[in-house]
This record gives structure tokens, sequence and C-alpha cells, in this order.
């Protein structure tokens, strides 16, 4: 299906801008459904927050797990976990260990903080120097609410100015691959959950969600680092068509297009789901789940050694790096508890 037409967003709040028949054109996703696109200036984009936990729309908003209305509750990022390595899932979703902050996903976060308040700005304000001269005062912000944050610099990490300055270097970029002054998102960092027939519910932040005129949706995502290489999309279409799926369940709509902005290398991914798709995305998450319960009843989660070991901070408790699992905490209602991740990376 070929791809055309306004993406405005804030449905009620479309600008001119966002009707300029040169910010309509949506690139080419192409017949396959699955399109890269280097730099070239699109459309809109989003950011994820660094709200403190009590202030997340997951904490006042999202639907109870009692263990029998919803038996459980996943979002992308666990679910990913848990297919990565059943053990850093458990380290991180059961036990909940700490983690030591990391300046890529700091970066993550701080970049999609930046593009999220810029689209605060009015339109023509959303330049390159004004999201630049938001680093800064961002970045402080982000201190303020989480002081940990600075352990990541020191003699062992990074030098703070450098840092910044890589954020520098990933936020320009953006302004290679879309003009936020052509766009009006419809929503910026949007919670959505929606419970399958089997009581799961799946839930999450979407970085961004953009509607044509014609009621058409694009889901959009961030990513500070590089794009997968050809032959590797799977893993990050997984996590949008995680999303696409809750939104066709809350809206009745499957979305038209799935796009991530790669911001460490400046290229786009699109693709274009279909109910299918969406219906075997939703067959996946249930089977994950399924082994999710069946680790928590046998209280088995295996290590499953790979690349991600070197980004992983449980080293200390993992047996393929000599370390000892701790015993597990009590258990306690419901029986798995898969909170909303809400990093940004
Ligand atoms: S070090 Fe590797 S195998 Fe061990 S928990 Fe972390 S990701 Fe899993």
């Amino acid at each position: 299906m070929a791809v055309a037409g306004g993406w405005i967003g804030g449905v009620g709040h479309a600008s001119s801008l966002a009707n300029d028949p040169d910010t309509d054109a949506l690139g080419d996703p192409g017949p396959a459904g699955l399109s890269y696109a280097s730099p070239r200036v699109s459309r809109a984009m989003t950011i994820p927050p660094a709200a403190p936990a009590a202030e997340s729309p997951a904490e006042r908003v999202s639907t109870p797990v009692d263990g029998v209305d919803v038996l459980g509750a996943i979002s992308p990022s666990r679910a990913g976990d848990f297919m990565a390595c059943p053990l850093m899932y458990r380290f991180r979703t059961i036990d909940r260990l700490p983690e030591q902050p990391s300046p890529d996903a700091a970066r993550g976060t701080l970049v999609h903080k930046v593009l999220e308040d810029l689209f605060d700005l009015p339109a023509l304000d959303r330049t390159p120097e004004r999201a630049g001269d938001m680093l800064e005062p961002t970045w402080q912000a982000l201190l303020a609410a989480e002081p940990e944050l600075e352990e990541m610099f020191g003699e062992s990490g990074p030098d703070v100015t450098a840092w910044l300055a890589s954020c520098r270097t990933v936020l320009d970029r953006y302004f290679d691959l879309e003009d936020p002054r052509r766009l009006e998102p419809a929503d910026r960092e949007l919670y959505v959950e929606a419970l399958l027939d089997s009581k799961l519910l799946l839930r999450g932040f979407v970085d961004r969600v953009d509607v044509a005129p014609d009621g058409r949706i694009r889901i959009v995502d961030y990513k500070s680092g590089k794009s997968p290489g050809e032959g590797y999309e799977a893993k990050a279409l997984f996590q949008m068509k995680f999303y696409a799926l809750v939104i066709w369940r809350l809206r009745g709509v499957v979305p038209s297009v799935l796009q991530l902005v790669y911001l460490g290398n400046g290229e786009i991914l699109r693709y274009e789901p279909d109910e299918d798709d969406l219906r075997a995305t939703e067959r996946k998450v249930e089977a994950v789940w399924a082994a999710i319960t069946r680790a928590q009843e046998t209280g088995d989660w295996q290590p499953s050694p790979s690349r991600l070991c070197d980004w992983c901070s449980f080293h200390e408790f993992c047996p393929t790096k000599g370390g000892t699992i701790p015993p597990l905490p009590e258990r306690t209602t419901p029986a798995v508890d898969a909170s909303v991740d809400e990093s940004s990376d």
C-alpha cells in the first residue's frame, strides 16, 4: 500500500504548516512494507519524559493487575528482555535489582526529553539552535530528578562536557530526518494499554502518534542508537507491532505506518503492518507471557548469554559471569509483575 497524505497531529490542532503539501509527502515506504530512508525531510517526532515515577501516567491510569480480572501485564521492553535473556528479565522485573546508570541510556532520555519539549514551542521556533539551547537546562532538570545519573561521570566514566556534545550531535541529526516546524503530533509519550481476551494487559508508552486528515495513524519511535542491519529489523519492529496491536485494539484502526527514527546514524525504518501481522504479534506476546508464567511457576529463569551481556548490569548475579543467583524475593500478587518501561533508547 502506498502511503501519501498529510500526517498532522493533535486532532483539532492541525496547523497550516502541517497541511503543507510538502509536509505531506511521507517518503515511499514501498510495496514490500519495509523501507529505510536516509536523511530526508519528513515530518513529526516525539519524546519520552523523565518524570518521577510517582507522576507517571502509568501510575495514575493503568489498570491494576489483580490476578483475576487482569492476569498480568507486559510492555514490549519487558517482553524483549525475556526473549533476550529470561534471567535478565527476572533480575529486572521480579527481583527489581538496581542498575547502574548508563551514558547511552541517559543520552536517549535527554534527547527524547528535549524533542518532547521542542514540540511545545511554536512551530517556527522548532529549530536546531533552540533544541541545542534546551540541552543543558533539560540535563540539569534530569539530574535534579535523578541525582544518581551523576555517577556515570568521574574517573571511569565519560567527561560530562564531551558527553553533552555527543547528545548535541544526536539531537542535530534529528533535524536531518524530520522538520518539526511542519509537524503537529497527535500525541507524544502516549500511555496506552489494551486487555487481550486472555486477560493479559499490554501496555507501554508510544513516543509519538501522528494522525492524517483521513484518519490514518502513524506510530513513531525515536532511537538514539544506530539502525539494525538488513535482516535484523524484526527485533526493533516487534516493539512497534506491539504498539500497533494496542492501538488497533483501542481505536479499531490498524496503524498505517510504523516508523523508527534512528538518530545514531540518521536512518528511518518504516513498516506497513496489516491485520495478519498484528494477529501474529498477539500470538507471539501470548507465547512470551506463557513462557514467563512457566518460569515463574518453576523458578527456572535460564541465562541466555549473548552480545547483550556487555550491557547487562547483573554480572555479579549471573552464573555465566561467575556470579551467584540470589534467592527469589517473596512472591507477591499478582503472580508476575511486569512493570511499564519508560526508558528511552
Ligand atoms: S550477563 Fe548475559 S546471560 Fe547473564 S543475566 Fe545478563 S544478559 Fe543474561
